[in-house]
């Protein structure tokens, strides 16, 4: 049996950036990946002369970001978006009050003002809070210090809802109180009108990856690993695990010996969202021209609450929104026209009649995707933030953990899975490498 320098599994953005770096310093790879293609979490979805980005969409903040040098790099287009991260007004945003009417400048302005000096406060309420605080609880005494009118708390309360299920797929009583502490953007996010799938096409060139390879069993030893997959089994000195946490955490996946301690305690404080996009293409745009995004408050919010605005992207009117957290554990099971009828009571409610039937409709099914088992990782209850760092504790000098959800500065994003794959190949070559390596023209 041939024995290679490394294993990499899973040909995601992490996998895809380790292989790349370890093929180019010489070592011998291996990508297995179980789809079909590359490119995981990235994932883009080409019909009838349509792009959409069915997983990752943006870069939530271009400066410094490394995914926007290598995009760069790749020469990828992009356009500007600035309300991928749930900002309750970086731009154009229209409001709609409890009643379904547009709120006036003022009155967003209020809002807009109350969400600043909650996010304030809140600051130092995290840092103060017991390892066992949810954001629910740091976000309720943050607001009690305000002394504000019942209304005007409960906006705010189901702002601070949204952002916990719409940033990371997570009820805010089981998201912990640290969860959303990487959640900074810096300069403007933008998408990619041609599919963000390019990216992970670009890393994969020139590299040897084995697709429909589903690995169910890696075993490691001081002598280097064996992997067992449907197509037999591979070895190597070293291996690099990138498969998301829900498949870390699966009967399916088994690693032998188990993972030991840190690695396994912080796995087991992780758990895979429940987040899903729902796209809605319409003959005609019923919404304002210059909004980015409409969002909704009160109680018929609940699920369908807020829908960004993608007709810059290609020119079709299309609206996007997110069954998130509850939105998207209680619609579960749903055939496709329920969810559009659910979605479009609520469009209807702040459009009325203009608000016409949608002409193609796009749900993705994360949660069911066995190679993904939801979209990202949160922070559950009683976990740190460090846990994602200490997933990527090298064991036994053979086997490295990456993917996004070891990267604790930027965890759930296309850039800690790029970050992640740079530092396990700097791990197993032992030495820096300089961070263009990854898209600079020379080899493989
Ligand atoms: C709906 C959605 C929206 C998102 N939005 C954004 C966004 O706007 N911006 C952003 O930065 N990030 C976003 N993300 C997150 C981003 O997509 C991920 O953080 C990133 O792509 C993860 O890359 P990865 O390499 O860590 O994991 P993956 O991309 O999941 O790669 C792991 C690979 O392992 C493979 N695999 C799994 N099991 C096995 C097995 N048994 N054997 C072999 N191979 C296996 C998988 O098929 C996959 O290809 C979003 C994700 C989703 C799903």
């Amino acid at each position: 049996m041939d024995r290679y320098d490394t294993l990499v599994i899973g040909a995601g953005v992490a996998g895809l950036t380790a292989a790349r770096l370890l093929t180019k310093a010489g070592h011998r790879v291996v990508v297995l990946e179980a789809r079909d293609h590359v490119g995981g979490r990235v994932r883009t979805e080409r019909a009838n002369g349509l792009v959409t980005d069915l997983g990752a969409s943006w870069i939530h903040g271009i400066a410094d970001s490394p995914v926007a040098a290598a995009a760069e790099a790749c020469g990828m287009r992009t356009v500007e978006f600035t309300v991928g991260g749930c900002q309750a007004d970086s731009r154009p945003i229209a409001y709609y009050g409890p009643d379904g009417v547009r709120l006036d400048d003022a009155a967003q302005l209020n809002f807009v003002e109350d969400i600043r000096a909650l996010d304030a406060a809140l600051v130092d309420v995290i840092a103060a809070s017991a390892v066992d605080a949810s954001y629910r609880d740091v976000t309720d005494e943050a607001l009690a210090t305000f002394g504000w009118s019942e209304d005007r708390v409960q906006r705010v309360r189901e702002y601070l809802e949204h952002r916990s299920e719409e940033q990371y797929g997570a009820r805010i009583e089981d998201l912990a109180a640290h969860g959303l502490d990487d959640d900074q953007i810096e300069g403007d996010e933008v998408v990619f009108p041609d599919g963000y799938d390019a990216l992970p096409e670009s890393l994969a060139e020139g590299l040897d990856v084995r697709l429909e390879h589903i690995v169910s069993r890696v075993e490691w030893s001081g002598h280097g690993v064996v992997t067992s997959t449907n197509r037999g089994r591979l070895v190597a000195a070293q291996a690099v695990v990138t498969v998301p946490v829900g498949v870390l955490q699966s009967a399916e996946f088994a690693i032998e010996p188990p993972l030991p301690e840190p690695v396994a305690g912080a796995l087991s404080r992780l758990a895979m969202n429940d987040f899903e996009k729902v796209f809605l293409r319409f003959p005609k745009k019923f919404w304002d021209d210059d909004v980015y995004a409409i969002r909704q408050q009160g109680p018929q919010g609940r699920w369908w609450h807020s829908w960004y605005d993608l007709t810059r992207l290609h020119g079709t009117p299309t609206l996007m929104t997110f069954a998130a957290g509850r939105g998207a554990t209680e619609t579960r099971g749903w055939d496709e026209q329920s969810v559009v009828d659910s979605v479009m009571t609520q469009l209807r409610r702040l459009f009325g009649d203009l608000a016409t039937k949608p002409t193609s409709v796009t749900i993705t099914d994360w949660h069911a995707d066995p190679f993904a088992r939801g979209s990202y990782a949160y922070m559950t209850v009683g976990s740190s933030t460090d846990d994602h760092d200490v997933l990527a504790t090298p064991i036994g000098g053979v086997l490295h953990l990456a993917g996004e959800a070891t990267w604790t500065d930027d965890p759930a994003t296309v850039t800690g899975a790029m970050m992640s794959g740079h530092r396990a190949a700097e791990n197993i070559l032992g030495r820096a490498v300089a961070f263009n390596e990854i898209w600079a023209s020379s080899g493989p």
